[in-house]
């Protein structure tokens, strides 16, 4: 059966095409595809998944190519919904695969991960953060049954680095990373500085200064406020503040201030100093609020039911509660940094408190 897939042709060698994700309320993956001298490029993938795949091929045929011309892949995160179909791309037409130093990093730590050693971790470290022992017994149940499935254990490794502030090596396009950690360590923005084919002419004429396009991945979306949570690493000594990370990234690509945004997800749009300004904000007002939480201390886990999501959390499955945790840590990490809450001595599980 021959599946047609609506791709949108953004102009000057650039199209989307929605890959969908299953069972997932973002629906789907933007997978960019950028036309160079040498074939076609994807940025991003979409989610490893039969469908999805189907979705791709079609995809690539409505574009005028085919999976065994693209040349090769940029990877913008090591997420599953952005890096799960690059190895079945790579395997159908030898393209290379880029990433970050920093996600490639997890990646290859992931595949090599113990499950074992990984459940423990993850044990851990929810206990440390003050989880009750009905989040922690399926954990253990995991451990002793021997389950061994650590997700993103057979993502692909990428062959080549995405270095940030180089021109990427596309023959016939102007294409220069960003580097912009939060969501993930190794997360890239890719700015395509080659003049807008419709806005710039029209934008200059209004006297705007936006310059050339920008793929935002999961960094910057229209509508939604991306999950910022710890780095999880299990070897990791360092004490990191994602969302510090996060804010920082988010002024520089404001600087860059680009004529019209094209994300992984949603729709492209343009304004991003504004679509910026509005996230700064939203974080500003949420830490504020999680303030007026910790005038009692708190463990991390009892903050992020305490915190505001897009359901009550009874209704939050299991598995996005661990990642509601990490978003609560993160925010106290970035709390404590800025000298605004701080650990209560002496408290086992740790308790936070305002400052
Ligand atoms: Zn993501
Ligand atoms: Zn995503």
């Amino acid at each position: 059966m021959t599946q047609v897939t609506r791709v949108t042709e953004h102009g000057g060698g650039v199209w989307s095409i929605p890959v969908p994700i299953p069972d997932n309320p973002l629906g789907h993956t933007l997978v960019h595809l950028l036309d160079t001298d040498r074939g076609p490029v994807l940025i991003d993938t979409g989610w490893d998944d039969p469908t999805a795949w189907d979705t791709l091929t079609a995809g690539l045929a409505a574009c005028g190519a085919s999976v065994s011309d693209v040349h090769g892949v940029l990877v913008t995160h090591h997420h599953p919904d952005h890096h799960g179909l690059s190895g079945r791309v790579r395997e159908a037409s030898g393209a290379w695969i880029a990433m970050h130093a920093a996600d490639a990093q997890v990646v290859r730590r992931t595949r090599e991960a113990d499950p074992s050693r990984w459940l423990d971790y993850l044990q851990e470290k929810l206990a440390a953060a003050g989880a009750p022992e009905e989040h922690l017994a399926p954990l253990r149940a995991a451990r002793a049954s021997g389950r061994t499935d650590v997700p993103g254990q057979r993502a692909a490794l990428p062959d080549r680095e995405i270095v940030p502030g180089e021109l990427l090596d596309l023959p016939g396009r102007r294409l220069r990373a960003l580097w912009t950690p939060g969501h993930t360590p190794g997360h890239v923005c890719l700015h395509l500085e080659e003049a807008h084919p419709v806005l710039e002419r029209r934008q200059a004429a209004e006297g705007d200064t936006g310059r050339g396009r920008l793929f935002s991945g999961d960094h910057l979306l229209p509508e939604i406020s991306p999950h910022i949570g710890l780095y999880e690493d299990p070897d990791d000594t360092i004490v990191t503040d994602p969302l510090g990370d996060y804010l920082d990234s988010l002024e520089r690509v404001a600087a860059l201030a680009p004529a019209e945004v094209l994300p992984a997800h949603q729709y492209a749009f343009t304004d991003a100093p504004g679509r910026v300004r509005a996230l700064l904000r939203h974080h500003e007002e949420r830490l504020s609020g999680l303030l007026a939480l910790l005038t009692t201390p708190l463990t991390p886990w009892r903050l992020a039911e305490a915190m505001e999501w897009n359901r009550p959390w009874e209704q939050i499955p299991y598995g996005s509660r661990t990642i509601a945790v990490s978003e609560a840590e993160a925010h106290l990490r970035r709390l404590v940094k800025l000298g605004r809450a701080e650990a209560v001595p002496g408290s086992d599980p740790v308790t936070y408190q305002a400052v």
